[in-house]
C-alpha cells in the first residue's frame, strides 16, 4: 500500500444498522431476510433483506392498480404536491440517504450525497411539470372543428434499475410517474436493496404529510432478475422503464414488446471523448480525470474511450498517466478518497478479463492492479487502467464496467468522428476544441450518434433538465428533464365538432 490508499476506519455494519433507523427503516425488511447484501467497503455482509414472489409481484400489481384508478383522477397540480412533500423528506434526509449510497454502492461521500441532490432536483423539476402538463390544438380542415391532443395517465409503471445509481434513477421515474398520475412499481437493484428500503419509507413519510394518498401508490418489490421478470411480463403494467445491462434490455424490451407494453430501456455505454489539437489541456485533462475514474468507472456514461489528436498525444497521455498513478484509493467514506471499491467479485474479474485482452493486442496498460486484497479478501479495490492501444479492437468496442480507459490516435476530426461512432452503443459523448467548426461539427448530424453530446465537458455528469438517454444497444429511452415526461402519459386525438353539418375530412361523401 502507498500513501494514496485508504483504509477503512469505521465498522461498516454497525453504520449501516445505524443510518436505516434513523431513515424509519423497520429492522423486519432487512434483518431476518432470505437475500444477504453485501457492502462492497470491505465486502462483509450488512443485511439480509427479504424478497418478493412472483405471487406478491401479481398482488402488488392489484394493489397499484386500484391506487392508479384514484390517483389518476387527482388533479396534476394536486400531485405534483406529493411530489414536493418527497422532495422535502429528501432535503432533510439528505445527509443520511447519500451516506447509505456510499455505505451499499461505495460511492464516495460527495457522489452519494449528488445522487440524493439529483432526487431532489428531479421532484422540484415534477412539481413544476404538473401545472404544464400540455397538449397541442390543432387546427382542423372542417369548418366549425377543432382538434386537440390529450395527455392522460396510463398506468401503473414497472422501474427497474441498476446498482450504480440506486436511488436516482427511480427518482428520474418516479417523480415524473407520479405528476402524471401513474402509480409505480420498483425493482431495484438486488445488490442495492437497502437504499431502495430506505427511498420507501420516507416516500411513506411524504404520503402521510399528503394526507389521502391511495394506498400502494408506490410499492417496492425487492428480489433478483425473476422478479424484474414477473413484473416485465404482467400485461396490465404498461410502461416497464428498465435500467441496466444491454444484455438485460434484449431481454426485456422483447418480453414487453411481445404483448404491446411500451419499455424505456436506459442501457449499457461505451462513451468517447474526442481530444482536437485546440483543445486546452488543462480542463481536457480534468474533464477527462472525472469522467473516466469517478466512481471507479461504473456509470453508464463514465468515459471509456478517448480519442487524441496525434498533435497533442504526447503532451496529454504522459500527464493523464500522472494523474492516473496518484489518484487516492480506498475506503469511500474517506476524505481525499476519489475512487472507492469495485461492486464485487464479477466485476473485478471483468475489468481482468478485458486488460488480458487488450495486453495481448500489444496495448501498453498503466495501472489497473488490485490494491488493499490483504486487508479486505472480499472487497475489489482496483487502480484504474489507461490502456494506450492501437485499433479499436472487439473488447473496446464492449461496454467492461470498471475504471478502464482506452486511448487511441487519431489524424484529424474525421478519423476520430468515424472511430467515435463505431460502436455498437450510442449514450454520451464529448469533444474537447476550441475550434468552432470542429465543435459544431461534432455536435451536427454527421458527428456524434450519441443521446448526449458535449462540448469541452467530459461525458458523465448530466443534469435532470435535459432528456437523458442514448441510441443503438443503448436502448433508446429518453428519461428525466426536457419531454421524457410524455412516456408516462398516453395521448388521445379529439376532434370535436361544434357546428350543425358533418363534414367529412378528405371531403369524403356518403350521403344517407
Ligand atoms: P444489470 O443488467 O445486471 O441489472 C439491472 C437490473 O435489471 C437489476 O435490477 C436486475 O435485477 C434486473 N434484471 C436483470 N435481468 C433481468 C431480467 N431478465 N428481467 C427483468 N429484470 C432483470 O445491470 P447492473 O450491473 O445493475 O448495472 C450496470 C449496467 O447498467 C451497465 O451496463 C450500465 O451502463 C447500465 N446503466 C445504464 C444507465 C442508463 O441510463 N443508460 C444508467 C445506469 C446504469
Amino acid at each position: 500500500a502507498t500513501k494514496d490508499i485508504r483504509k477503512a476506519q469505521q465498522p461498516v455494519t454497525e453504520e449501516v444498522a445505524h443510518v436505516l433507523r434513523t431513515l424509519g427503516v423497520p429492522d423486519s425488511s432487512w434483518r431476518n431476510g432470505t437475500r444477504p447484501v453485501r457492502s462492497p467497503i470491505t465486502g462483509e455482509v450488512v443485511a439480509h433483506v427479504a424478497e418478493a414472489s412472483a405471487r406478491d409481484v401479481a398482488h402488488a400489481v392489484d394493489r397499484s392498480i386500484a391506487a392508479f384508478e384514484a390517483w389518476r383522477t387527482v388533479p396534476a397540480p394536486r400531485r405534483g404536491e406529493l411530489v414536493r412533500l418527497l422532495g422535502e423528506e429528501l432535503r432533510a434526509h439528505k445527509a443520511e440517504l447519500g451516506r447509505l449510497v456510499t455505505l451499499e454502492a461505495g460511492k464516495i461521500v460527495s457522489e452519494g450525497l449528488g445522487e440524493v441532490q439529483e432526487m431532489i432536483d428531479i421532484c422540484d423539476f415534477a412539481v413544476g411539470l404538473s401545472r404544464q402538463l400540455y397538449g397541442l390544438t390543432i387546427a382542423s380542415e372542417r369548418p366549425g372543428h377543432r382538434m386537440m391532443e390529450s395527455w392522460h395517465p396510463v398506468g401503473p409503471v414497472g422501474i427497474i434499475t441498476a446498482f450504480n445509481f440506486p436511488v436516482a434513477v427511480w427518482s428520474w421515474n418516479a417523480a415524473l410517474a407520479l405528476v402524471c398520475g401513474d402509480s409505480v412499481l420498483w425493482k431495484p437493484s438486488e445488490k442495492t436493496p437497502l437504499t431502495a428500503l430506505a427511498v420507501q419509507a420516507l416516500f411513506e413519510r411524504a404520503a402521510v404529510a399528503f394526507g389521502g394518498a391511495p394506498e400502494g401508490l408506490s410499492q417496492l418489490l425487492v428480489g433478483g432478475a425473476e422478479v424484474g421478470a414477473a413484473l416485465t411480463d404482467d400485461t396490465r403494467v404498461p410502461v416497464i422503464s428498465a435500467t441496466g445491462s444491454t444484455r438485460m434490455g434484449r431481454i426485456v424490451g422483447e418480453r414487453v414488446a411481445r404483448r404491446f407494453g411500451r419499455s424505456i430501456l436506459e442501457l449499457g455505454g461505451n462513451n468517447a471523448a474526442i481530444v482536437c489539437p485546440s483543445a486546452d489541456l488543462d480542463l481536457a485533462l480534468r474533464g477527462i480525470a472525472f469522467a473516466a475514474m469517478g466512481t471507479a468507472g461504473q456509470r453508464c456514461t463514465t468515459l471509456r474511450r478517448l480519442i487524441v489528436n496525434e498533435g497533442v498525444y504526447e503532451t496529454l497521455i504522459p500527464r493523464l498517466a500522472r494523474a492516473y498513478g496518484s489518484v487516492g484509493i480506498g475506503d469511500p467514506r474517506e476524505a481525499g478518497t476519489l475512487i472507492g471499491p469495485l461492486i464485487d467479485a464479477a466485476a473485478y474479474e471483468g475489468m481482468q478479463k478485458a486488460l488480458a485482452e487488450a495486453r495481448a493486442a500489444g496495448a501498453r496498460i498503466h495501472g489497473g492492479e488490485r490494491v488493499l486484497a490483504a486487508e479486505w479478501p472480499d472487497a475489489y479495490y482496483v487502480r484504474p487502467a489507461l490502456v494506450e492501444i492501437d485499433s479499436q479492437i472487439d473488447i473496446v468496442k464492449h461496454e467492461t464496467f470498471a475504471p478502464i480507459l482506452y486511448v487511441l490516435r487519431c489524424a484529424g476530426l474525421p478519423e476520430a468522428i468515424k472511430l467515435h461512432n463505431a460502436v455498437p452503443q450510442g449514450l454520451s459523448s464529448s469533444i474537447f476544441t476550441n475550434d468552432l467548426r470542429e465543435a459544431e461539427t461534432f455536435l451536427s448530424a454527421e458527428g456524434s450518434d450519441c443521446g448526449i453530446a458535449n462540448v469541452n465537458i467530459g461525458p458523465s455528469g448530466a443534469e435532470i433538465g435535459g432528456a437523458f438517454g442514448g441510441e443503438k444497444e443503448t436502448g433508446g429511452g429518453r428519461e428525466s428533464g426536457s419531454d421524457a415526461w410524455k412516456a408516462y402519459m398516453r395521448r388521445a386525438t379529439n376532434t370535436i365538432n361544434y357546428s350543425r353539418a358533418l363534414p367529412l375530412a378528405q371531403g369524403v361523401s356518403f350521403d344517407i
